[in-house]
């Protein structure tokens, strides 16, 4: 089996291509990884996401360098992977994040089971039910994939 480097283009490729992925937080010494779901946005190139309120959250606001690891996986000879390294930015309810929240609300809307009205505030003004949203701006990605030779 050969490995090959992929280029930016193909990792982001993969990226657009996928809806899966595993986000990882560094919590200090100890890291944290948990499967996510999210889309990607080529022009910004972030990865958009959501979340309740838990520990991936205090977490990347914490300590905001995280990275999104995406694979295709046929077999142990048959696979790509791609590691994104980035920077968690929070996108709030203001006026500031208005571009941002229609954004992510535009390329949630294109994907199928999408639960966006969990999105909206609660009318009891209850924040720990509200979903954070989310995008990590992608600043250094890497990618491998393998063939057989011949
Ligand atoms: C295919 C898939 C898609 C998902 N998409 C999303 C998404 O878009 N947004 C989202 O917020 N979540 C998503 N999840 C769930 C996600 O993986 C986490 O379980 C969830 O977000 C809770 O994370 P948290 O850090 O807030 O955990 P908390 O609720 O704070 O968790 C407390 C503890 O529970 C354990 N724990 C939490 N999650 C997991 C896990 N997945 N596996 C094992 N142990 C766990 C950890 O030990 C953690 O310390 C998805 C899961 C799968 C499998």
């Amino acid at each position: 089996v050969i490995v090959y480097d992929l280029t930016d283009a193909e990792c982001e490729d993969i990226l657009a291509r996928a809806s899966i992925a595993r986000l990882g937080c560094a919590e200090g010494d100890q890291p944290y990884i948990v499967p996510i779901s999210y889309s990607y946005d080529r022009a910004a190139r972030a990865v958009y996401a959501f979340s309740t309120l838990g520990r991936k959250i205090v977490s990347m606001r914490w300590n905001p360098k995280v990275c999104v690891a995406v694979d295709e996986i046929v077999d142990a000879q048959h696979w790509t992977s791609v590691v994104a390294f980035g920077r968690y930015e929070e996108i709030g309810h203001t006026a500031e994040h208005g571009a941002a929240r229609e954004r992510a609300h535009a390329l949630f809307e294109q994907r199928p089971g999408w639960w966006l009205p969990a999105t909206a505030r609660p009318a009891d003004g209850d924040d720990r039910a509200v979903p954070v949203l989310y995008r990590i701006r992608i600043e250094r990605i890497s990618g491998r994939r393998t063939t057989r030779p011949g």
